[in-house]
């Protein structure tokens, strides 16, 4: 039955506190983007309302426009009506009521043009809605997830408070000379630097660890590192 020193068993304890920290400083390095989405997808519901509404505004627009043009049509063809009675010559008169026919043509052409617009402003009604309501729907789930974040991330930082200081606890029992040497390690590597021997492996980099090396891991009676990698080595349990 291989034994385990117990600096050994301190250094893995800790080295599970900091990859417990580090894996919560990185989901809290994502909490931001998380929030980012959020907003974004109310902005993309907002973003389509506004583009209808715009479009019922420009239809308005156009249909007011035409709108006065049949108006103005319309005057003119009072204009020539008024006209015509004084109107000597035949040849005159008949190139007016030409007019005036040319006039009421341009005004159903108009009023159809105007009832198509209108027909579109009624068609883009149903949309309009449709999209308020799919913006609240997005604002209220936005709100939601917002305050599920918030949620998380206070469960995470008071998580990251009590591991820290666990760790601040536990480094503080292991000898100095080992945990520098652990902490070197683990900024170059910044991964797993206390590793288990597997099938006669570094669990860290995967080279051959010398069987001299193993025998003395697998005693417990020193540290061992291995000789590529530099990761501390130790014999797993079974
Ligand atoms: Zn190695």
């Amino acid at each position: 039955m291989p034994t385990m020193l117990p600096i050994l068993e301190q250094l893995l304890v800790l080295q599970d506190r900091d990859q417990r920290v580090s894996r919560i400083k990185a989901e809290l390095a994502r909490i931001p983007h998380e929030l980012a989405a959020i907003e974004a997808a109310v902005k993309a519901e907002s973003a389509k309302l506004e583009q209808l509404k715009q479009q019922a505004i420009e239809l308005e627009k156009n249909r007011k426009k035409l709108e006065l043009d049949a108006e103005s049509k319309r005057s003119q063809v009072a204009k020539y009506r008024a006209q015509s009675s004084a109107i000597k010559s035949n040849v005159e008169y008949q190139a007016l009521l030409r007019e005036i026919a040319q006039a009421e043509e341009e005004i159903r052409r108009i009023e159809d043009e105007e009832l198509v617009l209108m027909e579109q402003a009624e068609q883009l009604q149903p949309q309009v809605r449709a999209a308020q309501q799919a913006l609240a729907e997005a604002q209220n789930k936005a709100s939601n997830d917002r305050a599920a974040v918030q949620r998380r991330a206070d469960v995470l930082e008071a998580e990251l408070v009590k591991l820290q200081t666990e760790r601040a606890d536990l480094a503080r029992q292991i000898e100095p000379d080992v945990l520098s040497r652990y902490e070197r390690l683990l900024k170059s590597k910044r991964d797993a630097v206390v590793v288990p021997i597997r099938n006669g492996n570094c669990g860290g980099c995967h080279l051959h660890v010398p069987p001299q090396v193993c025998l003395t891991a697998r005693s417990g009676t020193e540290l061992v590192s291995c000789d590529y990698c530099g990761r501390i080595l130790y014999w797993p349990a079974d």
